[in-house]
């Protein structure tokens, strides 16, 4: 069966970023398992991931447009210290979840000075190069359920 949208993939993988170094792997872990074609991971892997079937081996070099896209200077925002709750003693690298009008997001703080915080709502890996290696383990029909819902079901999937 060939990946196409609304098949659910299970695929091991290896992340590495222009360096080299591993960011994320599969390896020692169940497979990654996911919907395809929902925008369940970043569409530069998920275009090349079309038409494969299980078995496949492929390696992928993935621009920032298609990954985790450009850093950008309007998703540094400054902020009062007081808005944040907890005893955490707060630090520059630190990264805090955000509730925003979209949903959670994660921010890393960039800067102190005093009572203002410099927060950085960029993707810790945008601008980043992005090297997979991917082994295609599984491929299946998604249930109506799991179209429905928009993910996973079962093994490595939601409502365990
Ligand atoms: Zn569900």
């Amino acid at each position: 069966m060939k990946i196409t949208k609304n098949t659910v993939v299970s695929l091991d993988y290896t992340l590495k970023n222009n360096d080299g170094t591993v960011l994320d792997s599969s390896a020692g872990r169940e497979p990654l398992v996911y919907l395809h074609g929902v925008g369940a991971l970043i569409p530069g892997l998920e275009n090349k991931l079309e038409g494969l079937e299980a078995n496949a081996a492929l390696n992928v070099t993935i621009q920032p447009e298609d990954g985790y896209g450009k850093r950008s200077e309007e998703l540094i925002h400054k902020v009062s210290k007081a808005g944040f709750q907890g005893d955490e003693e707060m630090q520059v690298g630190m990264q805090v979840q955000l509730d925003t009008e979209n949903g959670p997001m994660i921010a890393t703080i960039a800067g102190i000075e005093g009572e203002e915080v410099t927060l950085d709502l960029n993707h810790p890996l945008a601008d980043e190069i992005l090297h997979f290696d991917v082994e295609i383990k599984d491929v299946r029909n998604a249930t109506e359920d799991e179209i429905s819902h928009g993910h996973v079901h079962g093994v490595g999937g939601h409502h365990h």
